[in-house]
C-alpha cells in the first residue's frame, strides 16, 4: 500500500523552493530581489503609482476540501488580477500566505502551485515573496498583489457623474447559475451549457486588456469589477460617487448558455440570481454619452464585448432596477460576507 506523501515529508523551506521559487516571470527587471530575503525589493518607476489588492479563501467558505487545487490556484490569482483591472492598472507582483495543515498532500501542493503557475505567465505576474505556516484548521489562502497604474491615473469608483451611461464587459450571470447547476438550485439539460456555465464560474477572466484601455483613453470615470453581484457593485459606485444609477434588466448581456436557462421555466428567479449571483468578475464602468466610437474600438482591439445597461442618475446611491420601463424590486441582495 502506498502512503500519499504531505506537505510535512518537504518541509517549510524545501516546499518552498520546488514549488514557488519558480513562479517568477524571467524577464521582469523591476524586481530586484524575489522569493530568498526578509522582504521583496521592487523598482517602482518615478511616473507610475502603486497599487494594492488582495483576497483570501478559506477552506469551508470559499472552497470545499474536494475543490481541484489547479483550479484554486488559478482562480485565488485571478480574483485579484480583476480588481488591478478595475483601476485601469498594469499587475506585476504578488505575494502568498498560505495555511496548510501539515496533513495536506503533496499532490494538493504541487498542483495549488502549477494553477498559480499557469495565472502568472499567462498575465505575466511574478510571485515575490510569501509566508507558509501549518494550520491546525482549515487552509487559508491569501494573495495581495501589486500593479501600476501612471501616475493620477487610476480610475476610482467614486468619480461617476449625472448623465453618465454605465457599461458592463462581457456577459452576467454565468459564474451564478454554473455554481446554481453545482448545487443542484438549478436545472440545465444541454451539457455544453453546463459546461460553460462551470467553466464561467471556476476560471474568471480578468478583462485586464480593456481596463488598460479605459484607462489609456481615459474614457472611463469610474470602473469597478463585479464580484458581489452586479447591482450590488453597481450600487457601491453609487455610494461611492453620491449618485443614484437606473440599470436596465433588458440591457444585460447574457451567454447563450444563461439565455437558455432563463427561457426554462422560472425566469422571474433565475434572471435575479443573474443581477445579484455575483463572482461575474466582468468590469462595471461609467462614461460620459458620447463615446460610442471610442467604445467599438475597445471591442475591436480586446474582443470583449461592451453594453450599455443603464445611466447615473441624480440620488443617493440606490440602483433602480427596470424591467420593461418600470422599476422592478428584487427579492435579494448580493454577497454579503457577514
Ligand atoms: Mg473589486
Amino acid at each position: 500500500m502506498s502512503i500519499e506523501k504531505t506537505v510535512s515529508a518537504l518541509g517549510e523551506f524545501q516546499l518552498i523552493e520546488t514549488l514557488f521559487s519558480r513562479l517568477v516571470m524571467a524577464d521582469d527587471k523591476r524586481i530586484i530581489k524575489g522569493v530568498g530575503d526578509d522582504s521583496a525589493v521592487l523598482n517602482i518607476p518615478r511616473t507610475q503609482h502603486l497599487l494594492t489588492t488582495t483576497d483570501t479563501l478559506i477552506e469551508g467558505v470559499h472552497f470545499n476540501s474536494d475543490t481541484d487545487p489547479f483550479i484554486l490556484g488559478r482562480k485565488a490569482l485571478r480574483v485579484n488580477l480583476s480588481d488591478i483591472a478595475a483601476m485601469g492598472g498594469v499587475p506585476h507582483w504578488y505575494v502568498l500566505s498560505l495555511a496548510i495543515p501539515s496533513t495536506t498532500s503533496l499532490k494538493w501542493a504541487e498542483e495549488f502551485a502549477r494553477g498559480l503557475d499557469e495565472a502568472g505567465k499567462r498575465f505575466n505576474v511574478s510571485l515575490v515573496g510569501g509566508d507558509m505556516v501549518a494550520s491546525t484548521g482549515p487552509i487559508i489562502i491569501t494573495i495581495t498583489l501589486n500593479g501600476l497604474v501612471g501616475e493620477g491615473r487610476a480610475i476610482m469608483r467614486s468619480s461617476a457623474q449625472v448623465g453618465d451611461r454605465i457599461y458592463v464587459t462581457g456577459t452576467i450571470g454565468d459564474s451564478a447559475l454554473g455554481l446554481a447547476h453545482r448545487l443542484g438550485r438549478v436545472k440545465i439539460s444541454d451539457a455544453h451549457h453546463i459546461e460553460f456555465l462551470k467553466h464561467r464560474h471556476q476560471i474568471p477572466e480578468p478583462r485586464l486588456s480593456v481596463g488598460k484601455m479605459l484607462q489609456d483613453t481615459a474614457i472611463a470615470r469610474s470602473i469597478i469589477d463585479v464580484s458581489d453581484g452586479l447591482v450590488a457593485d453597481l450600487e457601491h459606485i453609487c455610494s461611492a460617487s453620491g449618485v443614484g444609477a437606473r440599470l436596465h434588466a433588458d440591457k444585460v448581456p447574457l451567454s447563450d448558455a444563461a439565455r437558455a436557462v432563463l427561457d426554462g421555466d422560472d425566469t422571474n428567479r433565475m434572471m435575479q440570481m443573474v443581477l445579484t449571483g455575483g463572482e461575474d468578475y466582468e468590469l462595471i464602468f461609467t462614461a460620459s454619452a458620447d463615446i460610442a466610437d471610442a467604445i467599438s474600438d475597445i471591442t475591436d482591439q480586446t474582443g470583449v464585448a461592451l453594453t450599455e445597461i443603464g445611466e447615473i442618475v441624480k440620488g443617493e446611491s440606490v440602483v433602480t432596477v427596470c424591467r420593461d420601463g418600470e422599476p422592478w424590486v428584487l427579492e435579494r441582495g448580493g454577497w454579503k460576507h457577514f
